[in-house]
């Protein structure tokens, strides 16, 4: 059953655009907005602050819903909260990204944190969530559905740009988190049945937010 609110899903690979993208979408729209990485992220972050082993699926999937840590949805970021400390700049770190890759493989781990993030569609008019398994797992039943993809030398430029980093150690990185993620047996990134695909390659941010924004326009009929 659809939930009440309108929900629209963008999946993608690391440093596509979704997240400027879907974060663009959503305030055009005065609708919520949600990065479900920040829960893998964060997590990641908290098992690595608190000691727990990043090879321990039960402890992993225990401390999935400890309330040492929260997610909060934002109009700029998805922050991460640890022992009440804001812990957000921290998870966004790509090296952060690399551990919740890993600990992102774990069928425990996915299924403790669907609810925290199904959850955000709840009592909110809109809702644009951007990740991996947004359309196939989170949301199958999202009204919209986007994948967006760019060419790996365009998203290793974006990233190492943003980060300040060098930009083949970025591709390597990026490489390797793009085949677990896509290769795992749970909730691979893939593209969702019924999907709008766009490659942002040789599109600025704005040109893409437009063509997006039309095709949801058209198919919510508004
Ligand atoms: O999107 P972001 O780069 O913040 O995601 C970090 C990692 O979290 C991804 O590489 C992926 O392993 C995991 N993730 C996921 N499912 C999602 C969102 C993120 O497995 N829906």
């Amino acid at each position: 059953m659809r939930s009440a609110s309108i929900v629209i899903t963008i999946d993608g690979p690391a440093a596509s655009g979704k997240t400027s993208v879907s974060r663009s979408l959503a305030l055009r729209h005065q609708w919520s907005w949600v990065s479900t990485g920040a829960f893998y992220r964060g997590l990641a972050y908290v098992a690595t602050s608190e000691g727990v082993s990043l090879d321990d699926e039960e402890a992993l999937a225990k401390l999935c819903v400890s309330n040492v840590w929260q997610v909060k949805m934002g109009h700029d970021q998805t922050e991460v909260w640890l022992r009440d400390q804001d812990v957000t700049n921290e998870i966004y770190r790509e090296e952060n990204g690399s551990v919740a890759s890993r600990i992102s493989q774990y069928p425990k781990v996915r299924a403790n944190l669907l609810a925290a993030q199904r959850k955000c569609a709840e009592s909110v008019r809109g809702l644009v969530a951007e990740g991996r398994d947004c359309g196939t797992v989170v949301f199958p039943d999202a009204h919209v559905k986007f994948y967006i993809t760019a060419g790996s030398a365009s998203r290793a430029a974006r990233r190492a740009k943003e980060q300040g980093k060098d930009v083949e150690e970025t591709r390597a990185a990026q490489v390797i988190r793009d085949t677990q993620d896509s290769s795992r047996q749970t909730a691979p990134m893939q593209v969702p049945p019924n999907a709008h695909v766009i490659d942002t390659s040789d599109l600025s941010l704005d040109a893409v937010v437009e063509f997006l924004d039309q095709i949801l326009r058209k198919e919510l009929e508004i």
